[in-house]
């Protein structure tokens, strides 16, 4: 007979003399500062494995002697107080810096995402997304904004990974106990939990509160499970992205309405307010709903809310944008817009769907609506966005209309190698912090001793290499491998010999990330692989979304093919993709490879994090990729341009693939001198770092966020806002009257162009326009002067003069405004004239052109209406 087990955890008691070690455990500042994890380490590192790298979890399951032995450990104490001096200093320091000084005293920004990836400790992310989101927050704090930051907590999070035998992906889900995560609940006064109450369909859904420091800021995440909730109710913030859509739904009503609710009761008050990704465009309804139980109509309470709101979109994919079913969104929120927001059916789907769309109520359509400030994440996208989002400025052209971009970037501290950190603070001083963007002061790079350069990479690249063999052999044991088998798999991996190329691969196993690109032609691909005086290992990892039946397929694909004789052990399938194993692959291998399909990334950001480690880029131009690669920083694939037949295009950028992997990328890498290494590969190295460290930050990022947008949202919000909504009633009468009259406004030329003058003359311009009762004030009339693109009877067009046919965006234009003079009375029109002296000579064209304006407008064509004359 087998005896019972009953189970008895003892805590573990912290010495006095180490008290604070707690207060590292309960703040994220530890996810980014490398010499608080170490100090958890230095207790005990295999324990500090075990827990998974969880300062919390670590603290509960640490044997007593040892933290009494650490006591009198005078090194570890050294260790320990340099880490609290610190701590404090950044938790000292709260002066605003950067963009930050420029905000006013009481401005606040209110930070909305559905995932955030701070570290693998708080397993609430799914990947890029919450990754930024957390860096977003972590650059905030280090830059001591006015910020807070909400979500949701998942217990479950995003699922954990196993592969199996046959490359088959295992997913399972583990309960985050709060106790054992850097969060605590929220009190009120008398230390009895806050509830956020949130009416969903006919149900009363009650919200927890969990607070998370990092650094300066706060984040707070609503959590459904609490048992005055019905079982349902209680699972709503379960799973991060659960496939269900009705758990969708209410899980989005949660973070957007509860997310505004619950600021309003910890009387938090913002005055810019972020929607990162359209999940969280509900917190549009329940500020509009608050202004509309205040009095104002619903066309002012979208107008306030809209002047100080930003909407940043992440998808270049329209069917990845977020959208319910019309019959979901009246059950789920039928009440709220017929008592709350007191608008008819039709109103409120219109805000979520346009005419001749589908009927599905949209989320990025509710959240490009309800803002006035929108972005895409690199150029490309910002460019494709304004594609995407085309249908909600009908009469402007793409380029023109009010979506504009930030590129992404990564959090420097948080991603840079440990080597790396200790070499800046010795070589450039610590103040190296205070100079993340400054592109100059990274210039230091290029003069670092090619040898000790080389030296620091190849030690990170050993500690990487030793990381991925423990992961396959822990991966590989409970399938019974054989010891020889296991030494197959790892020969190529050998920390002590760094000195064999490697090339990572991991990210989400999205279909568009093509991750199998590679294995295209798999005779070419052995051939560059076994070379056996150039040998390369491609090491892989990522996980596919549990509910995507095809991006599973590609990773069994991809590890089918790595158990083939040929490419055992220099094709590896490493399992758990999370941010602890995504750190060790970013800064050890050699050359990141990232092949999506062109333009679907819509930026990317694990390459930065591989520049900034001195890793070499191999990519697609897509993403952010074109705005960094100058030709010598790492290498370009051109995306090829059969977008329609996907065999092709495949096949096409597999063989670019192919090409620059043995023309140039192994060539470079084994072109090795006495001293052991490539003197060219050093070279180009550096300069990826030099050049892509100081732009692709997260500091870089949110200065143009400050300046391009919290800013001006601040502003706009505080115009609209004052004097109880005064500019915000009278903007919303206007323009209703703008689309009420606008079908009926023409204009026509009044004078016979003049076709010939002199630079430096001026000619005049007249312009009859029919504004059907509005105002002469209330459009702009405009002319834009470019010059022609070429005199085919004179020039001969260069290639340039095609290119810019071509994309029809690279002219240089200049506009003039025209001044509204006084009506024509025969006709009714009014007279606009122009006293054109152009700022151009040569061969120009000009198109005359009115549109709606205000000064209070924060987009020129806002409206989206514009009449060519
Ligand atoms: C950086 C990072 C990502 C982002 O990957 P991209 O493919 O570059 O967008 C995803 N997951 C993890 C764990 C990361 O660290």
């Amino acid at each position: 007979m087998s005896a019972q087990e009953f189970n008895l955890e003892v805590t573990p008691i912290l010495p006095e003399a180490l008290k604070r070690l707690d207060e590292l455990a309960n703040n994220l500042w530890y996810s980014w500062n490398i010499q608080a994890r170490q100090l958890f380490e230095q207790l005990n590192e295999e324990l500090w494995i075990r827990v998974g790298h969880n300062p919390k979890l670590f603290l509960r399951n640490i044997d007593q002697r040892r933290l009494d032995s650490a006591v009198t450990d005078q090194s570890f104490l050294d260790a320990y107080k340099q880490v609290l001096a610190s701590y404090d200093a950044y938790y000292h320091a709260k002066e605003r810096r950067n963009g930050g000084k420029q905000l006013a005293e009481d401005d606040l920004i209110a930070y909305f995402c559905a995932e955030y990836g701070f570290h693998e400790s708080l397993p609430i992310y799914s990947g890029g997304l919450g990754i930024l989101a957390g860096d977003h927050c972590k650059t905030a704090s280090d830059l001591r904004l006015p910020f807070v930051a909400v979500g949701l907590f998942y217990h479950q999070g995003y699922f954990s990974q196993r592969i199996d035998a046959q490359g088959n992906q295992i997913a399972s889900y583990n309960e985050n106990v709060p106790q054992h995560l850097p969060i605590s609940l929220v009190v009120d006064e008398a230390k009895q939990a806050i509830y956020i109450d949130i009416k969903i369909a006919e149900t009363q859904v009650l919200a927890q509160v969990w607070k998370i420091q990092v650094g300066h800021i706060d984040l707070y995440l609503l959590d459904t499970n609490v048992p005055q909730n019905n079982d349902d109710d209680r699972k709503i913030t379960h799973k991060l992205y659960d496939s269900g859509k009705d758990i969708r739904i209410k899980q989005e009503i949660v973070l957007g309405i509860g997310g505004v609710r619950l600021l309003r009761r910890l009387g938090i008050a913002p005055t810019v307010w972020h929607i990162n990704e359209g999940h969280a465009a509900f917190l549009i309804l329940e500020r509009a709903r608050e202004l509309i139980t205040q009095g104002q109509s619903f066309e002012t309470a979208i107008e306030a809310v809209a002047a100080n709101t930003v909407f940043t979109t992440h998808t270049p994919v329209p069917a990845g944008h977020d959208h319910f079913s019309p019959e979901e969104v009246k059950n789920y929120l039928g009440a709220f817009y017929h008592h709350d927001l007191r608008i008819s059916e039709e109103q409120f789907m219109a805000l979520g769907s346009l005419p001749n769309d589908s009927p599905d109520f949209n989320m990025t359509t509710l959240a490009v609506q309800g803002s006035r400030h929108r972005n895409g994440v690199s150029r490309i996208h910002g460019d494709v966005s304004s594609k995407i989002c085309a249908k909600f400025w009908p009469e402007i052209a793409p380029k023109e209309n009010p979506i504009r971009h930030v590129t992404n970037g990564v959090h420097v501290p948080s991603m840079l190698a440990r080597e790396w950190t200790n070499f800046f603070d010795e070589s450039l001083g610590v103040e190296w912090r205070d100079h993340k963007c400054d592109v100059d002061f990274w210039q230091a790079i290029e003069n670092i001793p090619d040898q000790q350069f080389w030296n620091i990479r190849q030690t990170v690249k050993s500690r990487m290499l030793a990381k991925v063999c423990d992961s396959l052999t822990a991966q590989h044991l409970p399938y019974q491998i054989s010891e020889t088998h296991l030494e197959r798999l790892l020969k190529y991996i050998d920390p002590k010999n760094p000195n064999i190329l490697t090339i990572g691969f991991a990210r989400r196993f999205a279909t568009y990330k093509r991750a199998s690109l590679l294995l295209r032609e798999i005779d070419r691909l052995g051939t560059i692989i076994n070379d056996t005086q150039r040998p390369v290992v491609f090491i892989f990892a990522g996980k596919a979304h549990p509910a995507d039946g095809p991006g599973q397929d590609l990773l069994r694909e991809i590890y089918n093919k790595s158990c083939l004789p040929e490419f055992m052990g220099k094709i590896l399938v490493v399992q758990g993709y999370d941010l602890g194993l995504s750190r060790r692959l970013v800064s050890g291998v050699d050359v990141w490879l990232n092949n999506p399909v062109y333009p679907e990334e819509a930026s990317g950001t694990s390459g930065m994090k591989v520049a900034l480690n001195a890793g070499l880029n191999l990519s697609v131009l897509d993403g952010w990729w074109p705005e960094s690669y100058d030709g010598e920083n790492g290498w370009a694939i051109k995306a090829s341009p059969h977008h329609d037949n996907h065999h092709l295009r495949d096949d096409e950028d597999a063989r670019s693939l192919y090409e620059v992997l043995q023309d140039e990328v192994i060539p470079l890498y084994y072109d090795r001198d006495k001293d052991g290494y490539s003197e060219g590969w050093v070279k180009k190295a550096k300069h990826s770092m030099a050049t892509i460290l100081p732009r692709f930050n997260t500091q870089r990022m949110l200065n143009d966020y400050l300046s391009d947008f919290y800013l001006p949202a601040s502003r706009q919000g505080r115009r609209l806002n004052s004097d109880n909504y005064a500019k915000a009633r009278e903007l919303a009468d206007w323009k209703a009257n703008l689309r009420a009259k606008w079908s009926g406004v023409e204009a026509r030329p009044l004078s016979a162009p003049q076709i010939q003058m002199t630079s430096g003359e001026s000619i005049n311009i007249q312009v009859a326009v029919r504004l059907n009762e509005l105002q002469p004030t209330d459009v702009a009339v405009e002319l834009l002067l470019s010059h022609k693109v070429y005199h085919p009877e004179v020039l001969v067009p260069t290639q340039e003069d095609l290119q810019n046919i071509w994309q029809n965006n690279k002219m240089e234009t200049v506009s003039y405004r025209f001044v509204p003079e006084h009506p024509l009375h025969d006709s009714g029109e009014y007279l606009y004239n122009l006293t054109l002296k152009p700022d151009l000579s040569g061969g120009l064209s000009y198109r005359i052109r009115v549109f709606p304006y205000d000064e209070v407008l924060v987009e020129a064509h806002e409206m989206g209406m514009m009449k060519w004359v």
